[in-house]
Order: structure tokens, then sequence, then C-alpha cells
């Protein structure tokens, strides 16, 4: 990075320059007050000018520094709202281009917050209710918004659960009203997998919506998000067999007698189902469609699987470096029943 003697060039280096900062944190280790702010007083500190907010989504996005992908040169100046431009080739490129982020026309400040919002809500938040503390001015860009930051709580490439992991389908939804107010059934199959601790208690949670509960969706789901070498435990359904074959060890609990209660049987996968059907008829009233399931369930498990978290703003960092990693290749290819992400605001 180059420095500039002068002192007038110090000072326009330090509002405009690109300056690598030698803390970066180490993946996976953000540091509360350095790489997020700890409470709303530090947001609003941090995040008062949209060039602040550019230049945190920029080391985001580029932790180890920027490197232009036209010439390789690793200093840039930000030019405007989220705009590099390379000091070697005078390539601009976009912070937001290709993340979630990208065609956004409102402040990033307006984005930040509901970002914090989002995060700060332990159950998160309505469509109306972000509409409403963000003061937007319509309820199609609060759901728009939501959308668009639901599809950044997916971590792309993220972990396979490992060690015991429980997995079982449940049903999600029944009746609901759509636009025109008709009512339709519309039932979903959830295929639930968790991890079960050594304590007993859970760890991290996987969900995705099967269009059947057929071998090829549930053990697909399986292997698209267990690491193979762990112990996969199931109930009786046959078409959970193949597993084996794939390089798990599978147990199957099989209650015979009687007609076994799915907490006795099953409890992760019974504990966060109720959890799911709780969250949906209470922050969102029950109001989440077929089609659009999917995303909450993205959702639902980046909350659960960052329960334990004392630090919201944390959970406000991931958020925010998910959004600004450039679009992935769709995950969960195997059972890719997700409907395709609308691009248009
Ligand atoms: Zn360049």
């Amino acid at each position: 990075m180059t420095e500039h003697p002068g002192g007038l060039s110090i000072s326009l280096s330090l509002a405009q320059h690109v300056v690598v900062r030698a803390d970066v944190a180490a993946p996976g280790h953000p540091v509360a007050g350095r790489d997020y702010p700890r409470t709303l007083m530090e947001f609003d500190e941090w995040f008062a000018s949209e060039d602040a907010c550019s230049a945190y989504l920029q080391r985001l996005r580029w932790p180890a520094g920027f490197v232009c992908p036209g010439c390789g040169a690793t200093s840039a100046w930000r030019t405007g709202r989220g705009l590099l431009r390379c000091s070697g080739c005078q390539r601009q490129t976009s912070i937001v281009a290709g993340t979630v982020l990208e065609g956004t026309r409102k402040p990033l400040r307006t984005w930040f917050q509901a970002a914090w919002y989002v995060t700060n809500q332990k159950l998160g938040v309505s469509a109306l209710g972000l509409q409403r503390v963000l003061g937007l001015g319509s309820y199609q860009t609060a759901w728009t918004w939501l959308h668009k930051l639901r599809r950044a709580m997916v971590r792309p490439g993220r972990d396979r659960l490992r060690g015991l992991v429980e997995a079982d389908e449940t049903y999600v939804g029944g009746v609901e009203r759509g636009v025109d107010g008709r009512q339709t059934h519309d039932k979903s199959i959830v295929i639930i997998a968790v991890e079960v601790l050594p304590s007993g208690g859970f760890g991290r949670v996987r969900l995705a919506t099967v269009p059947r509960a057929t071998r090829s969706h549930l053990v697909g789901f399986i292997c698209d998000v267990v690491e193979p070498g762990s112990t996969v435990r199931t109930d009786g359904l046959a078409a959970y067999k193949g597993l084996e074959s794939q390089g798990y060890r599978h147990v199957q609990r099989v209650l015979l007698g009687r007609r076994a209660p799915a907490h006795v049987a099953m409890p992760g996968v019974h504990r966060v189902a109720s959890l799911l059907k709780r969250w949906l008829l209470g922050t969102h009233q029950g109001s989440v469609t077929a089609k659009h399931l999917p995303y909450y369930l993205d959702e639902f498990a980046f909350r659960f699987n960052r329960r334990s978290s004392r630090a919201r703003g944390l959970l406000f960092y991931r958020l925010l470096q998910q959004a600004v990693e450039v679009e992935p290749a769709p995950y969960r290819t195997l059972v890719s029943t997700r409907p395709q992400p609308t691009h248009k605001p």
C-alpha cells in the first residue's frame, strides 16, 4: 500500500485511499469493537456515512485487501458509493456487484440498519415490522429486503454437520390465503438434520424442502449436509436405507409395539420442528407460502445455529459478510427444490 508523505496527501489518503488493514481479523475470529459494533451507539458512530458503509463492505469482501480483477494491482480509490477505481489501470469495480446488495437504489446505511435490526431481534422480524422501523415507503420493499438478506443467511461452502446427526421429515404449512383471498391447502415436506451432542444438547441444524419423501431426496439431502463418516439416526422409513453405502453409519430407531412419541424417538428433530413451526406462526404469523418456505428455512437455520451467540453484533457481521460474498454456485444441487431467486427488486 502506497503511503503519501505530504500532509495534504495523508489526509486525502485517510479519506479516500484504500488502506489494506494490517489488523484484518483472521477468518472466523472477528473481534467485537474492532470488526463489528457492540452497541447501537457504536453502530451509529461507525456507519454515519455512505463512505463508511462502503469501506466496511469492501473490507468484508476483500479481507486480505482489494486486488484489481483487471491488472492485479492492490491499490484503488473509492470514487463514490460502492465503486473502486484501480490506481493501476483505472478500471472500476463495484463493491456490491454480484452480491445480494447489487442494484440497490437505497442508501447502504439503510441496508446496514436493516441488517442490524434483523440480527438484533432474536426471533427475527416480519416485513411489516421492518417497514415500520426503517420508515420504508412500501411493504413490498421491506419484504424484498428481508428476502435478499435471507439469501445471505446461507453460508456458501459451509461446513457439513458431523458426529451424531438426527434426520427426519416434518410437514409445515396447511391452509394459506393467496393474494386473491382464496384459501389453498399447501403442505410442504421439510427435512431436518440436527447434530446431537454427547451432552444430549443440540448442535447445528440444516433444513430443506423436498417434493417427496423418497430415497433420492432424503438421502440426497443428507449427503449434501452431513459429513461422510458421521452417524445418522433416522426412523425406520425405507427411504433412508442406502445411507451406509454413502459412507455413513446408519442407526434406525424403530420402536415396535407402540406408537413412539416423536420427542422420544427423535428428540433433536422434534425440538427443531416445533421451534420452526412456532417461529413461522409467531414472527411470520403463518403467512409463509410454500414457494418461499426454503428462504425462511435458511433464516431459521441461521438463527438457530447462532442461538447461543451473545454478541448480536457478530450476527450482523456474519450477515453482511455473507451478503457480499459473490453469488455462490447453487447450493443443494442434489435436492434443488428451491425456487429460482429473482434478481429483480
Ligand atoms: Zn487495475
